[in-house]
């Protein structure tokens, strides 16, 4: 790897280096790196994609607000990006790196105090820096009986950034966005803006009141580079009296018609209180097996072989999982309602199975997925799809197809958010194989286009697809997206390329 300075666009190698020494003014020394050894781990890119296309210029972290602010001071003067990262394992979109080569990565992890929990409102306000391994360990240690909702590897992740990419986690609590309650950011000319009722001095109500008055402008910072969060306002779920976590399964991969028209009213009339998970054969086997142990053949493992190995663990073509909340009053006319409505429509109904995600356990096991080829190459490709079963079902047919056509295996959990499922698939390949990554290139491209011809568009895309995701939802979004950049970052400092906005 060349030791030379990645440059800025349009920056030249000498105020390059002025502006590495004004950062170090602001943040001090250490907190600034450019040595490229120790550029290495924000490099990790996992996506099938060359990280030289994605290199960052260097690191810069601040500790506080204020730092934040002297840092885009420096970024204005000199017109160096920064791309910001919470904790910066958005694995399988792009990790810690840029959507464009030659930015700096702000990194705000050392920002990482929980600066309040209110135990009678549920709410929670956090930096950046935060992980839910450190929320959960704050809760427990004093005894405060509130859960909470992560991703899969929620230990080693921030609420922050994971809100901002609008992730999601499985317990009633699952859409993150919908349940963050008021923000702080720093605009890109040093302006700091609190959302809502944030607004106003010696604010009683920040956490509780998302809109505030006039436009609400959280959506706006998320997904995007208009602003640097560097509080988030989080709604926390209450320890439930009890739960029982249950499970459907269906033989058939075609059952997740079925499936999906049984799931969609009992979210929506709240009989199901939970997002939950579906998953397919293929995702349950990762955990338990790899793929080798399986097939060695050519091509996607052969379905009937996965499915007469999960046969014999009682699992099926679909396996649905969720929790139903409350005392055993409340939870036992739910279970009464939710097993007749499974039931008649051909699942297999087993109550009392365990699932951490669910209950407020934190855990690393959904790395496991990453063993079944090894190799460490993840991309996540995250369709929304309206939960209904003709949708699903053809939304498989297509994924699967695309996925077989390059020799990839569909490995799907989509997530029930009521009114729409998440369909995602995690699309593993190795990382050392350069045939492996660049099938795995091409048919992410291929799902990209061909389930935007069909009307369906991803929730989220890794930053090698964020200008084509861009074109997909089309001219005016981008014209009003780019309107909005103009206005707030009008020398375009602020992570240029991010969801396919440029100045
Ligand atoms: C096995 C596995 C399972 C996974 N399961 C899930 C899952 O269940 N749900 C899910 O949502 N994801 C999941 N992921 C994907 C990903 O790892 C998580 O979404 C993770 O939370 C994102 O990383 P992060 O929290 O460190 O965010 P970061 O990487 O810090 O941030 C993500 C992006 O948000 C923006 N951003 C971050 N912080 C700021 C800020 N302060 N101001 C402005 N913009 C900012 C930046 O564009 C940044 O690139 C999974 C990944 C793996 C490997």
């Amino acid at each position: 790897m060349s030791t030379q300075p990645v440059l800025p666009q349009g920056v030249s190698a000498a105020e390059f280096a002025r502006a590495i020494a004004a950062f170090r003014k602001v943040v001090g020394d250490e907190f600034v790196i450019t040595a490229s050894d120790r550029l290495l781990p924000y490099r990790k890119i996992m996506i099938p994609a060359d990280e030289n296309e994605f290199a960052p210029s260097g690191v810069v972290a601040p500790a506080s607000v204020e730092e934040v602010q002297g840092v885009l001071a420096v970024c204005n003067q000199f017109k160096v990006p920064v791309w910001p990262i919470s904790t910066g394992r958005n694995f399988g979109y792009g990790s810690a790196s840029p959507a464009t080569r030659g930015q700096m990565i702000l990194d705000l992890k050392r920002m990482n105090r929980i600066l309040e929990v209110d135990p009678v409102l549920c709410t929670a306000l956090v930096e950046p820096g935060v992980t839910y391994q450190q929320l959960h360990d704050y809760l427990r240690e004093r005894d405060i009986p509130l859960w909470l909702d992560f991703p899969g590897p929620g230990p080693i992740v921030s609420p922050v950034g994971n809100t901002l990419e609008r992730g999601g986690g499985n317990t009633p609590y699952g859409d993150h966005f919908g349940n963050a309650c008021g923000m702080e950011v720093v605009l890109a000319n040093g302006q700091v803006l609190r959302t809502g009722m944030g607004s106003i001095p010696n604010s009683t109500s920040w956490q509780v009141f998302k809109y505030g008055y006039g436009p609400y402008l959280d959506g706006i910072f998320t997904q995007s580079n208009f602003g640097i969060v560097t509080k988030l306002g989080m709604w926390l779920m209450p320890k439930p009296a009890g739960y029982t976590t249950v499970m459907v399964t269906y033989d058939d991969p075609e059952q997740i018609g079925v499936a999906v028209d049984t799931i969609r009213p009992l979210r929506i009339d709240t009989t199901i209180q939970n997002v939950g998970v579906m998953a397919n054969e293929a995702i349950v086997l990762t955990g338990m097996k790899r793929r080798a142990d399986l097939y060695q053949g050519a091509g996607a493992v052969p379905q009937d072989l996965m499915l007469s190995e999960v046969r014999k663990m009682g699992l099926g073509a679909w396996n649905v999982f969720f929790t139903l909340y409350g005392t055993d009053k409340q939870i036992a006319p739910n279970l009464e309602i939710v097993t007749e409505a499974f039931s008649k429509s051909g699942g297999k109904v087993i109550p009392g199975i365990h699932d951490g995600s669910q209950v407020n356990e934190l855990s690393l096991s959904s790395f496991s997925l990453l063993n079944w080829v090894g190799g460490g190459g993840l991309y996540w490709f995250a369709p929304v799809s309206p939960a209904r079963g003709t949708d699903a079902i053809r939304q498989m047919h297509l994924a699967r197809s695309i996925l077989a056509d390059h020799g990839m295996d569909y490995l799907s959990a989509p997530t029930l958010n009521g009114r729409d499922l998440h369909h995602l698939v995690a699309m593993v390949f190795d990382r050392n194989d350069p045939d492996a990554s660049k099938r795995a290139k091409a048919c992410y491209g291929k799902l990209v286009t061909e389930f935007g011809k069909q009307g369906y568009g991803l929730y989220r895309v890794a930053i090698d697809y964020m200008d084509q995701m861009a074109q997909i939802y089309g001219k005016t979004n981008r014209d009003v997206n780019r309107s909005i950049k103009r206005a707030l970052d009008p020398n375009g400092i602020l992570a240029p390329g991010k969801s396919g906005i440029h100045l």
